[in-house]
């Protein structure tokens, strides 16, 4: 661990764990500002990644120096989650979603850990400035068959755990379309329901858009073979679309595959004007209008000590 400012450390996990090479690889050119200023709605600023790290303050920093005011900071197990509340708590940019992500649940499960992880997501959904559960949902690509009934159980309670505290769930879908719509509609989607990463085609658009539900746009709606992905953005309704990084993956072109950070959102903003044939001040005006109706404004919930809860148990 790398230590960051005050006792927060920088990062707490590294990209080149993750895959294979060795990462050396640096931080793209920054775009030219936007204007009119959005929130990166999804973002993992705990990965080390590249030849020159960067700490959550330089990518805020830079961020803000593009026009990119704030970051929803998401955790994808115990440990990240606690990160994650406890940046929230400490920095007025950030707000946080915590859950157990679909690839580790089940495997929680199988270890007979998953309850009391759970119950950690819990404790933090309902501290101040945590603001979705996620992400969570169901990942067909990477778990095998006999562990996707687990990892429905788990997106249930996740989704329980939004609905119990009155905030937005955060979902990640792969592979899974029409069981993530099918578990939404048998338990009930929380208010603010929104698939991060969005990868569906016009037809799950229509879906969102009939039931309310957001759709978050990626790097990956600026790649050139992402043209159903691109009819998925006109259909859906301007007020249920959102813009996020996840970094440290999914690099927007021109940058694609180098280190990822919420400075590079301009170019996914642009290019989703593009589509949309819209003015982009008027496009980033209405992605944060939209980002603030499901996560609340940035300064609505205040500051606060880091609690035992943070630190684990
Ligand atoms: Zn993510």
């Amino acid at each position: 661990m790398s230590a960051g400012p005050g006792d927060l450390p920088a990062h707490i996990r590294a990209r080149g764990d993750l895959e294979a090479g060795d990462r050396k690889v640096s931080y793209p050119p920054a775009p030219h500002p936007l204007q009119v200023g959005v929130y990166d709605n999804h973002a993992h600023l705990e990965f080390a990644d590249g030849d020159n790290p960067m700490d959550y303050t330089e990518h805020l920093d830079r961020a803000g120096s593009v026009g990119v005011m704030g970051v929803i900071q998401v955790g994808t197990d115990v440990e990240t989650s606690r990160w994650s509340a406890a940046l929230a708590h400490r920095e007025p940019r950030v707000l946080a979603a915590v859950a157990i992500h679909p690839n580790e649940a089940p495997l929680l499960h199988q270890a007979g850990e998953l309850d009391d992880a759970l119950a950690v997501i819990d404790e933090l959904a309902a501290m101040p400035r945590v603001v979705a559960v996620g992400e969570t949902g169901l990942d067909f690509f990477r778990t095998p068959e006999e562990l996707q009934g687990a990892q429905k159980d788990a997106f249930r309670a996740h989704i329980e755990i939004a609905k119990k505290h009155g905030i937005a769930l955060q979902i990640h879908d792969r592979d899974a379309h029409d069981q993530v719509v099918e578990v939404l509609l048998e338990v009930g989607a929380p208010e603010k329901t929104v698939f991060h990463c969005f990868s569906g085609d016009a037809e799950l658009a229509e879906v969102l858009s009939a039931e309310g539900w957001y759709a978050s746009f990626a790097g990956t709606v600026t790649f050139k073979n992402s043209e159903g992905l691109r009819e998925a953005l006109k259909v859906m309704p301007r007020s249920q679309i959102l813009v996020e990084t996840d970094t440290p993956f999914l690099t927007p072109v021109p940058s694609r595959g180098k280190p990822n950070s919420p400075y590079m959102i301009p170019f996914t903003v642009r290019s989703m004007a593009d589509t949309l044939k819209m003015d982009e001040n008027l496009l980033a005006a209405q992605l944060t209008d939209n980002t603030i109706d499901v996560y609340g404004r940035f300064d609505d919930q205040p500051l606060g000590e880091l609690g035992s809860v943070l630190r684990g148990r």
